[in-house]
């Protein structure tokens, strides 16, 4: 039998996440600001062949946990992804990101004439109002982002 999963290197220290939707590695890559000059090592698998989900992408990062707001970005790109803090080549904790119930200063309004786009700066603020499909709410204009919407204004 051929196995046709993608092998990514195991890490001694730091975060797996698993489950992001096929092709958003580089999106959660850019909210974690991982660029070229990174300071640990981080493995992409773009693409990879999963059961559950068809195609996934997976991301590695050796020495690296990740702060509520960094997880909070990656519920909105990537609602089903799971984390995996990993210490000395073991798993030490796994859950899956959760999509928090009210949004504070992470996405941009789409309506240009919200408040929160005037020139007075106005923290945005979204409530949550479904999370499958995901979509979110402006608690100042009302205007509704569908998955689409949030993802253009990340
Ligand atoms: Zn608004």
């Amino acid at each position: 039998m051929v196995d046709k999963t993608l092998k990514i290197s195991k890490i001694k220290d730091g975060t797996v996440i698993d489950h992001i939707p096929a092709g958003k590695a580089l999106k959660v890559l850019n909210i974690l600001n991982i660029s070229e000059d990174v300071s640990s090592s981080v493995s992409i698998g773009i693409h990879v062949p999963s059961g559950k989900f068809g195609y996934k992408d997976v991301i590695k990062i050796e020495n690296r946990f990740l702060e509520k707001i960094e997880l909070d970005m990656i519920s909105l790109i990537a609602p089903e992804a799971s984390i995996s803090i990993v210490t000395d080549y073991s798993i030490k904790e796994k859950f899956n990101v959760e999509l928090p119930q009210t949004l504070l200063g992470l996405i941009n309004c789409a309506n240009q004439n919200c408040i929160t786009n005037g020139n007075e700066p106005v923290k945005s603020e979204f409530e949550t109002i479904s999370r499958n499909p995901i979509s979110v709410r402006c608690r100042y204009c009302e205007r509704e982002m569908n998955y689409k919407e949030i993802q253009a204004s990340m």
